[in-house]
């Protein structure tokens, strides 16, 4: 309206008790006019018949009431009922011609939502009010439908009128804005409600803003590419030379990855972890899962360096030696001298300057310094208390276990009732959350926990005081036992790859003594343990260790090719490689031989007894039934990649000609030769025999002690 220059209003007509006091006769008309049929006239008749109320007070209901007029309340029928009233209603209106608004050739007289009735207005004079005023009189004495004027409402609307507004249109109040069904009319004139006051909370004080981590600066970004350029090529040096898998995770640990680790332990993670972790696992052994090289050899790993979990640890290492300069108070003050002290030591000093060292008197020696706190210490503090101002500092390393790991990632705490002054700059203290993050809570139910233990009172007693604010003598004192070693760090971080390799000994131990899925295995597993840490401590080459070590984590090379098949002949595919190479195979088999052959006449033993290091009788050493399996396991896989390889030269496009034997044959020979040559080797080289070696029986089965030196015995004699 006020767009097309229009002056105007709008009532907001109130009806009292509309849908309750509609005349029944006047509807059945209007029905009828409007071209409802007489059936339906009479079905609505009929639902309105007989209609009776009651009222309910304080629980009381009254006797029910015949009702004469209204449509029923909550019938699912009334607002379509008294839609015929609002349409008579409106088609009244529009037959008085002075009421109403033309806008862009269009007359707009009245708007209806069901007893909700606006009617418009473009002249204010007393004769149209007047009109209105005997039209809705005429309607609601036709209609029982009564207008309540003290509830309705007369909004100006359009170009505003000359002169003063007027305060009332007819019987109708004039208002500055109604709200009609929940919508302020007309729009945008109906002051907003007063906010409400603001409570801070710690949303609004501190509003979550998702920060990209901070990268690091550009030099140590390109220190670090530099270090991982180096470190490829480092390993593959290390791929060249003819190490065992040990000897190349060995390597790969000390000789490539030490100069990066010194850099990282300094800075963030490598931004290349990602890509490097599966390039180093890749030069180490392609053919075993990450995962399951790391670990110590005499646990059953293959020693190499977890990248990832070791740098962590040399971060959390940081805050285990920053963490007791933090919880200790520093020393108090010496007490001062008194006046007679003061006054001897000046006359001391005085004669020492005269007399020199004839001086027989000297000055009480000073109290030692206390040992003074490294600078980066008093940094890391200071930086730590000016940005969590109510924390204490130790307490801000610690809670970062508990925080999220993207918020720990840029510094922040992002800890319950805890007010969040500034996040921590990228920078070695970040780091430093990031590895308490990844370590986890201190105290849980991981047995490696205790490792931490000497942290978790510092914990229970900065909780215990509820966030203490940092006074002159702040915080609790409290004892440490200095920093944790990385390497327990490492291994609380790389327990994931522990359990992996636990799970794949048990499924060894299970498959080598062909045992039902429900028997427990914990007590195998323990002596199976015991006796691979032995074996790892046998003095022969590595070499001929990495086969058991495989073996037993079902890591050979191929062994991930299912269903798995053996070159040895045509033989069905069968479903583990690992059972057929090392036992079933008639390549196996030929060692097998030479074990019989070796052992005392009518002694039994089983794949348990090989695969297991488990002696088979009283009569064989355990150390050299050890060095037995071992090389026994090393001759089947020996004999194995002697039989695929005239496939593998066949699949490339090589062609040899044809062998004078079969090639089972030739590959049990080969097993068996080497089975021999290992225990050999392992004599001639052993120079001076260790002394467990010394004590080995001279009638012992393969190998005894003659005249201090070790020898080969293939038969017992
Ligand atoms: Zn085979």
């Amino acid at each position: 309206m006020a767009t097309h220059n229009v002056t105007g209003a709008t009532i907001f007509v109130d009806i009292a008790k509309a849908y309750d006091t509609v005349d029944r006769d006047f509807l059945f008309a209007v029905m009828a006019c409007l071209g409802a049929s007489t059936g339906m006239v009479n079905w609505a008749r009929l639902l309105l018949s007989n209609t009776c109320a009651s009222v309910q007070v304080n629980g009381q209901e009254s006797a029910a009431r015949r009702t004469h007029a209204g449509v029923r309340q909550g019938c699912p029928l009334a607002p379509y009922l008294y839609l015929f009233v609002a349409q008579a209603l409106s088609s009244w209106l529009r037959a008085q011609p002075t009421l109403g608004v033309t806008v862009a050739g269009v007359r707009f007289v009245s708007t209806h939502l069901a007893d909700d009735t606006q009617i418009h207005l473009s002249d204010l004079s007393t004769a149209t009010l007047t009109n209105l005023t005997s039209t809705l009189a005429a309607f609601g004495a036709a209609s029982g439908q009564t207008i309540n004027p003290a509830k309705s409402k007369a909004v100006l609307m359009g170009r505003p009128p000359a002169g003063a507004p007027p305060t009332t249109l007819g019987p109708f109040p004039v208002v500055p804005g109604v709200v009609s069904l929940g919508i302020p009319q007309p729009l945008g004139t109906m002051p907003d409600p007063p906010p409400a006051p603001a409570r801070l909370t710690r949303a609004a004080a501190f509003p979550r803003v998702a920060h990209e981590a901070p990268a690091a600066p550009a030099h140590v970004q390109t220190t670090l590419a530099a270090r991982c350029t180096g470190l490829l090529a480092a390993l593959a040096t290390v791929t060249r030379l003819p190490f065992s898998t040990f000897g190349r995770a060995f390597n790969a640990s000390a000789y490539a990855l030490s100069t990066l680790l010194y850099h990282a332990e300094f800075t963030r993670l490598p931004p290349q972890l990602p890509t490097l972790t599966p390039a180093i696992a890749r030069a180490v052994a392609p053919h075993i899962p990450p995962p399951l090289l790391t670990g110590r050899p005499r646990e059953g790993g293959f020693g190499l360096l977890p990248l990832r979990e070791h740098i962590l640890a040399r971060h959390g290492a940081l805050v285990t030696r920053l963490l007791p300069h933090l919880l200790q108070p520093p020393p108090p003050p010496p007490p001062p001298l008194t006046t007679l002290q003061r006054l001897w030591r000046w006359l001391v000093q005085v004669l020492h300057r005269l007399l020199g060292s004839w001086c027989p008197w000297s000055v009480a020696p000073a109290p030692p310094p206390a040992p003074p706190v490294p600078q980066w210490t008093v940094l890391a503090d200071s930086l730590l208390r000016h940005c969590f101002p109510t924390v204490h500092p130790a307490h801000v390393l610690l809670a970062a276990a508990f925080a999220s790991p993207a918020a720990v990632q840029q510094g922040i705490l992002d800890m319950p009732d805890m007010r969040q002054a500034c996040m921590l700059p990228p920078g070695p203290l970040t780091t430093m959350l990031i590895a308490m993050h990844a370590l986890g809570p201190i105290a849980g139910p991981d047995p490696l926990r205790p490792l931490l233990a000497h942290a978790a009172p510092a914990m229970q007693e900065l909780e215990a005081c509820h966030w203490p604010s940092p006074g002159p003598h702040h915080g609790p004192t409290l004892v440490t036992h200095g920093p944790v070693p990385v390497r327990d760090l490492t291994a609380i971080l790389n327990a994931p790859a522990a359990t992996v390799r636990t799970q794949r000994h048990l499924a060894f131990i299970r498959a080598a003594h062909a045992a039902p899925a429900r028997r427990d295995l914990a007590p195998q597993l323990g002596a199976f343990r015991t006796a691979l840490r032995a074996a790892w401590y046998t003095p022969c080459s590595n070499t001929v260790k990495a086969p058991l070590w495989c073996l037993a984590l079902d890591a050979l090379p191929g062994a991930r090719f299912r269903p798995w098949r053996c070159a040895c002949s045509a033989a069905p595919p069968v479903p583990s490689g690992r059972l057929h190479s090392h036992w079933e195979c008639p390549v196996a088999q030929a060692v097998r031989a030479e074990l019989t052959a070796g052992l005392p006449p009518n002694t039994l033993y089983t794949r348990a007894h090989v695969w297991l290091l488990d002696p088979p009788s009283p009569a064989v050493h355990p150390a050299v039934w050890r060095l037995v399996c071992m090389a026994a396991v090393a001759a089947m896989d020996h004999g194995r990649r002697h039989l695929w390889r005239r496939p593998v030269a066949e699949a490339a496009g090589v062609v040899a000609p044809a062998p004078a034997v079969s090639p089972v044959q030739a590959a049990s020979t080969a097993a068996a030769s080497h089975f021999w040559a290992v225990l050999y080797e392992f004599t001639a080289g052993l120079h001076p025999v260790p002394a467990e070696w010394t004590t080995l029986p001279p009638d012992g089965a393969f190998v005894r002690c003659l005249n201090g030196g070790l020898v080969v015995v293939r038969a017992p004699v």
